[in-house]
């Protein structure tokens, strides 16, 4: 366990020593690092993160637990640049990001599956998807979003036969599958997943862990769970987050 309030080596960067986010930068490879330094985030004039700081590795699962408020959504916020209130580091690979909307954190490989889902139940589990075609300035399904559609399709083929029902007559499991695909749709390097066996069955938690254990190591998973066993089987090492602070990391 680590007392202090970083793990894995992250502080704050050096000046100089990574390139930042422009937007002719080149494309982010497979698996990316995230190092997360200094990060502090918060609401009003309330503070909730103090200076946390930590990296995935590439191809690491990487899982943060907590008790209810300890700043777990606020952190997975923060880094996807979510949070108003925030300062400290977010780097991709030696890319800075934190200076970055969260649109252009997003065409820079950072993707998350937001607590709740998310997903918009109105329109199309199809459309859901086509969603992310903004994300990459098109406006219609190319030969990438085809691709990209395949792989999800195959990672989740229970989607394949809801892709023209409105997103809120899926299950919970349908929605969570559906929320992991849209991010998916983006082509992440670095996933950000907010509780995704929230509320689910136990037989559906498991549908979701199988679907997590396809994308071990070809994305970087940085995984918020209260789930004791989701954490068991999926997550390298766990970081703890106790009122904003890490308050330990476990290996396994
Ligand atoms: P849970 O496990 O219940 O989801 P958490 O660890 O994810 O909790 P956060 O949701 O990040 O914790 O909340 C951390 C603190 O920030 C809590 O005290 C919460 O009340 C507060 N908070 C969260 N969102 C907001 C907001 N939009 N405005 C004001 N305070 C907020």
């Amino acid at each position: 366990m680590n007392g202090g309030n970083s793990a894995g080596g992250a502080g704050p960067h050096p000046a100089g020593t990574a390139a930042d986010a422009g937007p002719g930068a080149a494309p982010v490879p497979a698996g990316a690092s995230l190092a997360v330094s200094d990060l502090t985030a918060g609401y009003g004039r309330v503070t909730v993160l103090h200076g946390v700081s930590f990296i995935a590795g590439a191809g690491e699962v990487l899982g943060i637990s907590g008790p209810n408020g300890a700043g777990k959504t606020t952190l997975l916020n923060a880094i996807a640049g979510l949070n108003p209130r925030c300062s400290g580091g977010v780097d991709l690979n030696g890319v800075h990001l934190a200076r970055h909307p969260a649109y252009v954190r997003v065409s820079r490989g950072l993707a998350l599956v937001p607590e709740g889902r998310q997903i918009i139940g109105s329109i199309s589990v199809r459309a859901n998807l086509e969603l992310t075609l903004m994300a990459r300035g098109r406006l219609r399904p190319d030969a990438e979003h085809r691709a990209r559609m395949d792989q999800v399709l195959e990672l989740f083929p229970g989607l394949k036969n809801r892709l023209r029902v409105p997103g809120s007559v899926l299950s919970g499991g349908e929605q969570q599958m559906l929320a992991i695909a849209r991010a998916l749709m983006t082509g992440p390097r670095v996933l950000l997943l907010d509780e995704p066996s929230q509320g689910l069955a136990p037989s559906v938690v498991s549908a979701v862990v199988d679907a997590l254990q396809h994308l071990k190591r070809s994305v970087t998973i940085v995984l918020v769970e209260q789930n004791p066993h989701v954490l068991q089987m999926l997550a390298d090492r766990t970081l703890t987050l106790s009122l904003g602070r890490i308050a330990g990391l476990a290996t396994g």
